[in-house]
């Protein structure tokens, strides 16, 4: 079988993490997406990619939830093997161990984002990718209708990926889709 793993060892070995915490996290692998399209633009003219079907999935939920009266939007979706590095490298440039950060980020090649079916969602007014995002007319609106979407909450509490609660991180996964 073809090791698709293989060349991120140099890569997580930059980054001090090990086959060993590897191991003890049993984190799925996510390959990273080949097709993506731009699924929506921020005010600064940042580009969101998303695969084709996931930013159909995220246009027809933005819409439903606008006539709801609620605004949500994109505040990370898909990221490569150099990105998911990088914000693992500034984290530990901060000070904080490999142990925590794992927590916070998921290890190059095991991040959801690599799909390009996972996107943080936040609505104006709450600061971006944080816990009190849950407090939000947008969370409530999603808890209740992004279902019918095909977007899933990733990380609820205590979930079994030992990473922290992530109310605003969300994953296009409808039922049959390889996850
Ligand atoms: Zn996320």
């Amino acid at each position: 079988m073809h090791d698709l793993q293989a060349p991120l060892r140099p890569v997580l070995d930059a980054l001090g993490i090990t086959p060993e915490i590897l191991g003890r996290r049993g984190l799925p692998f996510h390959p990273v997406a080949t097709e993506l399209v731009v699924a929506e633009t921020d005010a600064q003219g940042r580009a969101f990619l998303l695969t084709p079907e996931t930013a159909r999935a995220w246009s027809a939920m933005k819409q439903a939830a606008h006539e709801d009266g609620v605004v949500i939007e994109i505040v990370s979706s898909f990221r490569d093997i150099a990105r998911q590095a990088e914000i693992i490298r500034t984290k530990l440039e901060r000070g904080l161990d490999i142990d925590r950060i794992l927590t916070l980020s998921a290890p190059p090649g095991y991040s959801e984002h690599h799909s390009g079916r996972a996107l943080d969602i936040n609505t104006p007014g709450c600061e971006p990718t944080e816990e009190p995002f849950e407090h939000t007319a947008a969370f409530a609106w999603l808890v209740a209708h992004s279902g019918r979407f095909g977007f899933t909450l990733s990380y609820p509490r205590n979930n079994a990926f030992g990473f922290i609660y992530e109310p605003w991180h969300w994953c296009y996964q409808p039922s049959g889709a390889p996850a």
